[in-house]
């Protein structure tokens, strides 16, 4: 990974800081992305304590033109882009009776719109230096979706279909697409909902950063499209 950039959507805490970090440690040169000035500070503290160079960067990835400025600051700044992280997302659990569409359409907005634009932002500049890689957050969900996630499941299944084509698609450019699909990570957003869930069959944020660099490993180039489930 090194001197690579890589950008890494939803890095302020969580998966996206552990994979942040992981990627600094391999030397790569991370952006940082999600709403949290304090979030990404820490991140980037972490990242460069790790070996590599963090820029952060506050945006919202489900608005497009704020996708695209990213983009085009990166490639202006660090010259290039080559690796894509899509890890923000958002999963709220209702019961169908009560499940409040404002909640609904906020879902779809990160899970599925932000994960296209960003695709859509890179795809240009990685089909004219050659190639890139991509990795998609999924989840467990997308095909054992546990009660109440019924929507978020198939937010996932959506990005695991998308991974698959855009994987399909950027192979004669050398772009290659994979998904990570994990169960339960110890994060902020398992422990909003479930505060009492067994830590020991909770997966680690390094966990789950770990699979991210295995799968980023041009060794796993030619599984390109797969989806990788990990679970405790
Ligand atoms: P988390 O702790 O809730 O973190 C979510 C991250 O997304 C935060 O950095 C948040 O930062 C960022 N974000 C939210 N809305 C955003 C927006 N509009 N624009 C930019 N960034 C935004 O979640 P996590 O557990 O680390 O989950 C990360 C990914 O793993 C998600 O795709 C999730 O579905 C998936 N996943 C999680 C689990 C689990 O058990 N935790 C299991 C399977 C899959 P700001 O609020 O600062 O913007």
């Amino acid at each position: 990974m090194k001197d690579q950039v890589a950008i890494v959507t939803g890095a302020s805490r969580g998966i996206g800081r552990a994979i942040a970090v992981r990627l600094a440690q391999a030397q790569a040169r991370v952006v940082a992305v999600a709403r949290s000035a304090a979030g990404l500070r820490e991140t980037c503290r972490l990242a460069e304590q790790a070996g590599g160079t963090c820029l952060p960067i506050e945006a919202d990835v489900t608005n497009f033109q704020a996708v695209e400025r990213i983009v085009q600051h990166v490639t202006r700044e660090l010259r290039r882009v080559d690796v894509l992280i899509n890890n923000a997302g958002t999963a709220p659990m209702s019961q169908m009776k009560d499940f409040d569409v404002g909640a609904f359409d906020a879902m779809m907005a990160l899970n599925c719109n932000a994960v296209f634009y960003t695709t859509r932002a890179v795809w240009p500049s990685f089909a004219q230096q050659g190639g890139g890689r991509i990795v998609n957050i999924s989840s467990i969900a997308a095909v054992d979706p546990f009660p109440g996630f019924q929507a978020y499941g198939a937010t996932k299944a959506w990005v695991n279909a998308f991974t698959k084509a855009v994987a399909e698609e950027g192979r004669p450019h050398n772009i290659r697409a994979f998904a990570v699909a994990p169960g339960a990570v110890d994060t902020q957003m398992l422990r909003d909902r479930f505060p009492d869930f067994p830590a020991d069959q909770c997966l680690t944020p390094q966990e789950v950063a770990d699979t991210v660099a295995w799968v980023l490993d041009p060794r796993s180039q030619h599984a390109s499209g797969a989806v990788v489930y990990i679970k405790k």
